[in-house]
């Protein structure tokens, strides 16, 4: 972390379909990361890689390219579908507030390199040829696999021998691919072995490598990732490299539905058009996100959700009441800023940050304008668009409904004013009673 810079990598998607809010919820934990190293005042250089080509459908090297598989499905090209759900993510990424990476990188822009670095390690010796492609040997290196640990390893090569003919270990994974025999790839290459195509574990590594030199500060992903795709990008920055491809690894929990996973072949998965069509604000997903640890598992479910929507929505009307109103009061306001920093800074705490946030919202000592300035302060990392809330335009029938409905209140007919109180609700509006008379709200 030189002159306060810090170089981050995160895996980023394989543009086969759109990305799950389990997978999203790996994005806004980057995200909070790469806020809280700004917040800290560190310039964070953020590479994230679009995975195009070369991840196939098992982790054990069998099975078809996820992108292939998309494009029979869509009929479409390999690189239409990549170009489409590229952009698909890019939106999501836009309406969770997720700032984009520094640098963009496709696989399919790196083959040459991809080729020099495996060229590489076979110079290193430690790579082998089958009639399946050039594999990485694993048994070369002493320490393969200590990201993960033991018990996982040896679960996963359980599960991975015998997958692949010619394998000589079971942990052993493919740097190129050769196209089978036969079958026209849509996106295939030339390279000293064979017509073929990359693996995804030396795609990242050699993205990573190129635009952030090794060792880089920080390598992010999800926790699925430890024990095949991230053992194997160390492994393969070791045997080139002599050294670990970053310093440190972080990763983050899975989102689970039910207690389980959720992913497209489990048939569960949620994208975030699902919640934005249900009438969530995207936002509140984030809040949702923000609520549990990065380290914990998150069970999603729509009644959390709308508790998460619930919470977002008094936190904008809280915000927007301390444009509005004044008072003087003495102040505490460093001492939440200095909590606030303290809480991020331990390993991203933001259920403890978002209790620290209603704690300053509901404290009387605070002045009203050191409340808004801490909230816009917090909101630097927490990405909820705190700033931007406006106060909700309540259309003229509306006005006019509860103009009427107050009528009927001082000529005490109850009936008519309850009627017109659920017609107001029918049109998506709530009206709170007050002492000052009628508030309305936007009801969702
Ligand atoms: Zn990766």
């Amino acid at each position: 972390m030189k002159d306060k810079q810090v170089a981050l990598y995160a895996c980023g998607p394989t543009v086969y379909y759109f990305a799950h809010i389990g997978n999203l919820r790996t994005y806004i934990f980057e995200d909070i990361l790469k806020r809280v190293l700004g917040y800290n005042g560190y310039k964070v250089k953020h590479v994230m890689n679009i995975t195009d080509v070369g991840h196939l459908t098992s982790d054990a090297d069998t099975g078809e390219d996820k992108i292939e598989i998309g494009a029979k499905r869509e009929k479409k090209t390999a690189w239409q579908i990549a170009e489409f759900y590229t952009e698909a993510f890019k939106k999501d990424l836009k309406l969770l507030n997720i700032k984009e990476p520094t640098i963009w990188v496709k696989a399919t822009e790196t083959i040459k390199e991809q080729i020099d670095f495996i060229k590489t390690l076979e110079k290193k010796g430690v790579t082998y040829k089958i009639a399946d492609g050039i594999y990485f040997d694993t048994s070369k290196l002493k320490d393969y696999g200590k990201l993960a640990s033991k018990k996982k390893r040896e679960l996963k090569a359980g599960a991975r021998i015998e997958m692949v003919p010619g394998k000589k270990n079971p942990t052993d994974f493919a740097l190129w691919k050769f196209s089978p025999s036969g079958v026209k790839r849509q996106m295939e290459w030339d390279s000293p072995w064979g017509h073929g195509f990359p693996g995804w574990h030396t795609e990242c590594v050699v993205m990573a490598a190129k635009h952030l030199g090794v060792p880089f500060d920080v390598h992010c992903g999800g926790i699925d990732h430890i024990p095949i795709h991230h053992t194997n990008e160390i492994a393969q920055s070791e045997a080139a490299f002599g050294k670990n491809l970053a310093k440190f690894w972080l990763h983050g929990e899975f989102l689970t539905i039910n207690r389980g996973r959720m992913g497209k072949s489990e048939e569960n998965i949620i994208i975030l058009n699902n919640l934005i069509k249900k009438g969530f604000n995207p936002l509140a997903y984030r809040y949702l996100c923000l609520t549990t640890h990065y380290r914990s598992k998150l069970n999603f479910s729509w009644l959390a959700l709308k508790a998460a929507q619930n919470a977002l929505d008094n936190l904008y009307q809280r915000t927007l009441e301390t444009k509005t109103k004044y008072s003087e009061n003495a102040s505490c306001y460093i001492g939440y800023q200095k909590k606030f920093l303290d809480l991020m800074n331990d390993d991203l705490n933001t259920p403890k940050a978002l209790a620290l946030t209603w704690k300053a919202i509901k404290d009387e000592r605070l002045k009203i304008k050191d409340k808004r300035e801490l909230l816009l302060d917090f909101d630097r990392v927490f990405g909820l668009d705190l700033a931007k809330i406006k106060k909700p335009k309540i259309p003229q029938k509306i006005k006019k409904l509860v103009e009427l409905r107050e009528r009927c209140r001082q000529e005490r007919n109850w009936r008519k004013a309850d009627e017109i109180r659920r017609k107001i609700k029918d049109l998506g509006y709530k009206i709170e009673d007050t002492k000052a008379g009628p508030k309305i709200k936007i009801f969702r």
